[in-house]
């Protein structure tokens, strides 16, 4: 027959630690402090298997397992000495569910079970309090009647309001036991009326309702939501822990509390806990009172006394058990005990939740103290845990009113004063004011108004969006995507769902990471990256192998992305660079030139300027590779779209304001995003991309001569899809580069790649090679046209897409493993028939996102790339990927 039942208590039990699968994480851990000695009141799990064969035999419990039960319930009898339904020494037991994963608060949960009209009299004498015993008992009305036969707990609440206001009396303590005892007999009429069946006094039939109850709850609709959040499957099901109770009510020698045996937020090595005399685990947690501290270290003025000074002994001994659980389980616990009349009992251990803040501070004091490795360390901390110490958050503790939410575009908290234009933006932040952009979506002409606000809020787009791309790029917090709030930019103001009106100039908050937008300034917290962090840091790049570039594109992104470890650039937008100051009119008399000559002689204004980026950001990679992606976007994107600014630039530029105009609609594409961008410029403007290279190139040469650097620029063609695009740009840039060196007299060596971004480049990625130093993986690009998504409007939708469980991931966030990953893999093998020793990489936003960092240490690719806040994160997300290989 099989084991459906694991039993507990008195120093044995039948199962361990290790079978978390089978008796959950509450069962497993209750087994381990049993059998390393620990106080833990007698029990019994019903197995993870007991639910899964429940579900699957249509609510039937599997053969033989009311007769294990028996038997678990008869060595919880021999070992507190007291009998279930006993008039004279009944034994009470808490029924409560456990999974594999924690579930806070998502299942349901039955104390003081086998109380009746009976067995409370013996609660009577062995407690020698009526006012407890009937406390108890009405208590467990309340519950099972709600968790198991499914009464609305306002009814009977309700019945509990209505004694208070005849007795006159505020709280539920001020009850007598005589007013306890008629609330139990009006709890039970109630029953009666309203389900038209006893409250069932069998204290066997109330155990199976309660088991059937828990096994039930797993699939109630808040449990099915936090398994969908977690990534949690269904068919693990939860065990159940039917457990001896014991009371922390019974009198001023009793008590309940909870505590970590490290601080959870700050990781410091102190016993961190809270206790409260005479009452029960739900007090606690309900706030009703006001818990005291467990020890004197920390004491406050005001603090009510420590148990050190109330229970010394039981102090000392909780003291021990910490000691013993941090050795045994080597990490962090969040316990709970209770002690009945002086005696301390241990009802739950696991592994405690902990700030980033915390989890670095643990795992490296840990390996200091010789409890873990540091492999050990570095796999305990979760990648995407680092994003909350890389930026300033929210104070945890300050209050705050949620006005609107979007999605969590780029982490981080800022607030200040809204505007609506990045002009505006950039003028409010000269005169020292911090500024929230608002646009409806941003483009590239914002950039200017990106760079001077604290964070930018955007009505369309998804997580790679315009605003979303370069405000992680920028290290800026930014919500994208919130289609819930109306901007008027007429009005300067916008309109929340419900209808609250926020205008230019007033003060909201934005949460990047949590996709919240907040009214007024609500306080925040700093980053740290040294100390702790640091050390940890380093113990990752010695067990990582796929090296950590950055997307940059000026100098000053550089140099943060190099503190952060990054080990050279794997994306360099030029586009952005065509936005600054004056550059953007000779932009756009380079594309209103009806020739070539025209436009070559704008370019040659622009060439300069271009040169002097690329040697800033040369000097701060400090020899470092560059890759430099020559122009993506298509031409209209840096004409003007207004009436006002086209009639700007014409009297600027001394042409008609119809002929602007003209160009404008000209350059209208219909899907620009397929359109004539990327490299298709490359071939109908060769201009463009020659005085690209010659920026490049001349860059270099000059800082090898008068600098004495060594560089390898890396010159990257976009949106390749057949190879003969790259070869015709390839033996341009070729020419264009060799004149540069000759005309210098140096000579720099340079690569020539391109960016896999369309299926059809990945598919024919062996042809592509030929012509081809390195690849990147443009997997944003690569996500819209292999799922036919477009990247600026599917955040719309691609939300509900997730919660309705059609995608797991938004695959512009996590890289699709199965479709795009299969892209990526194939490309990449695809390369390295041709040139085995094809340099490839990734610059899309995945290239900072764990899991897809994971899957590019798996299909071997050379380096990841990412905005320069993330790549703490991809180190990390590396060295976990290396260490996991087994
Ligand atoms: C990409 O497509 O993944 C990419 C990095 O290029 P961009 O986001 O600039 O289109
Ligand atoms: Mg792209």
């Amino acid at each position: 027959m099989k084991k459906y039942v694991f039993s507990f208590g008195d120093g044995k039990a039948d199962g361990s630690g290790s079978m978390r699968e089978l008796l959950g994480g509450k069962g497993a851990n209750l087994a381990e402090m049993t059998a390393i000695g620990l106080p833990v009141p007698a029990g019994f799990t019903l197995t993870t298997e007991v639910c899964t064969e429940f579900y699957r035999n249509n609510r039937h419990y599997p053969d033989g397992l009311v007769e294990q039960v028996k038997e678990g319930l008869g060595k919880v009898e021999a070992q507190m000495g007291k009998t279930f339904g006993d008039p004279t020494q009944p034994l009470l037991v808490s029924v409560r569910s456990g999974s594999r994963a924690s579930m806070p608060g998502m299942m349901d949960t039955v104390l003081n079970l086998g109380l009746n009209d009976q067995t409370v009299q013996g609660v009577i004498d062995q407690s020698g309090d009526p006012r407890f015993a009937y406390d108890s008992y009405r208590r467990f009305i309340q519950m099972y009647s709600n968790v198991v036969l499914d009464l609305e707990s306002a009814k009977l609440e309700h019945i509990l309001e209505q004694m208070k206001e005849d007795k006159g009396v505020h709280l539920d303590t001020e009850l007598s036991a005589a007013d306890l005892k008629q609330l139990v007999s009006l709890f039970k009429k109630k029953v009666q009326e309203e389900l038209g069946q006893g409250f069932p006094e069998d204290p066997e039939e109330q155990l199976w309702g309660a088991i059937g109850a828990v096994f039930d709850s797993w699939m109630n609709p808040r449990a099915i939501t936090y398994r969908k959040l977690n990534d949690i499957p269904a068919d693990w099901g939860t065990a159940v822990n039917v457990q001896s109770m014991v009371f922390g009510n019974m009198g001023d020698d009793c008590a309940t509390g909870v505590a970590f045996t490290r601080d959870p937020s700050t990781g410091e090595n102190y016993f961190y806990g809270e206790y409260l005399v005479n009452a029960q685990g739900e007090d606690v947690v309900a706030g009703i009172r006001t818990p005291q501290p467990i020890n004197k270290a920390k004491h406050k003025p005001g603090d009510l006394p420590a148990m050190e000074d109330v229970m010394p002994d039981c102090y000392a001994q909780l003291v021990g058990i910490r000691d013993i659980l941090e050795k045994h389980y080597r990490d962090m616990q969040d316990i709970e005990f209770t002690i009945e009349t002086g005696k301390l009992y241990m009802l739950q251990t696991r592994t405690g939740k902990r700030t980033a803040h915390a989890a670095i501070h643990i795992a490296t004091e840990m390996v200091q103290e010789g409890l873990i490795s540091e492999k050990e360390a570095v796999l305990r901390i979760d990648p995407n845990q680092l994003d909350q110490l890389l930026h300033p958050s929210l104070d945890p503790k300050a209050e705050k009113q949620v006005i609107a939410k979007g999605l969590p575009a780029s982490p981080g908290a800022a607030s200040g004063k809204v505007v609506f234009n990045a002009d505006e933006a950039e003028e409010m932040a000269r005169l020292k004011n911090k500024v929230i952009l608002v646009r409806v979506e941003t483009s590239p002409e914002d950039i200017h108004g990106m760079h001077a606000a604290q964070g930018i809020l955007t009505a369309r787009g998804g997580m790679t969006s315009h605003a979303a791309v370069v405000a992680r790029g920028m290290g800026k917090c930014c919500v994208a995507g919130c289609g819930e709030l109306k901007i008027d930019y007429e009005k300067q103001q916008l309109t929340t769902k419900s209808g609250q009106v926020i205008k230019r100039g007033e003060i909201i908050t934005l949460d990047g990471s949590a996709g919240e937008v907040i009214l007024g300034d609500v306080p925040k917290v700093q980053p740290e990256v040294s100390g702790d962090f640091a050390i940890l840091m380093a113990w990752v790049d010695k067990f990582r192998r796929l090296k950590v570039r950055t997307n940059a594109d000026t100098p000053h992104d550089s140099r943060v992305a190099r503190e952060f470890g990054a080990e050279g650039i794997g994306l360099c937008r030029t586009e952005h660079m065509f936005f600054e100051g004056e550059r953007i009119q000779a932009v756009r008399e380079m594309i209103l030139a009806d020739d070539l000559e025209g436009r070559k002689k704008a370019l040659a204004k622009i060439m300069p300027m271009q040169k002097g980026d690329f040697k800033g950001i040369f000097r701060e990679m400090k020899g470092l590779p560059v890759t430099i992606r020559l122009l993506d976007p298509p031409l209209h994107e840096f004409l003007p779209q207004t009436d006002d600014d086209v009639a700007e630039l014409a009297a600027v530029a001394g042409v008609k304001f119809s002929e602007v105009r003209e160009h404008v609609e000209a350059l209208h594409e219909f899907n620009p995003m397929l359109g004539h961008r990327g490299c298709r410029l490359g071939i109908t403007y060769p201009e463009v991309y020659d005085m690209q290279v010659q920026a490049i190139m001349e860059a270099a040469c000059e800082l090898v001569k008068e600098e004495g650097f060594e560089i390898v620029p890396e010159i990257m063609i976009p949106l390749v899809c057949h190879v003969n695009e790259l070869r015709i740009l390839r033996e341009n840039a070729v020419q264009v580069a060799e004149e540069v060196c000759n005309r210098f007299g140096v000579r720099v060596d340079y690569l020539i790649g391109t960016m896999i971004e369309l299926p059809r480049a990945a598919l024919m990625a062996d042809k592509i090679a030929r012509e081809a130093d390195f690849f990147s993986f443009g997997t944003n690009d690569l996500t819209q046209t292999t799922y036919g998504l477009s990247r600026d409007d599917a955040g719309h939708f691609l939300p509900d897409y997730v919660e309705r469980g059609v995608f797991k991931k938004d695959p512009f966030v996590a890289l699709d493993r199965a479709g795009v990953g299969q892209l990526v893999r194939m490309g990449t093998e695809k390369g390295r028939q041709t040139r085995p020793d094809l340099k490839v990489g990734i610059c899309g936003e995945h290239g900072g996102e764990p899991s897809s960092v994971v899957f590019c240490h798996e299909i071997g690719l050379d380096y990841v790339s990412c905005s320069p806040y993330r790549v703490p994160i991809a180190r990390l997300a590396a060295a976990h990927a290396a260490l996991q290989e087994g």
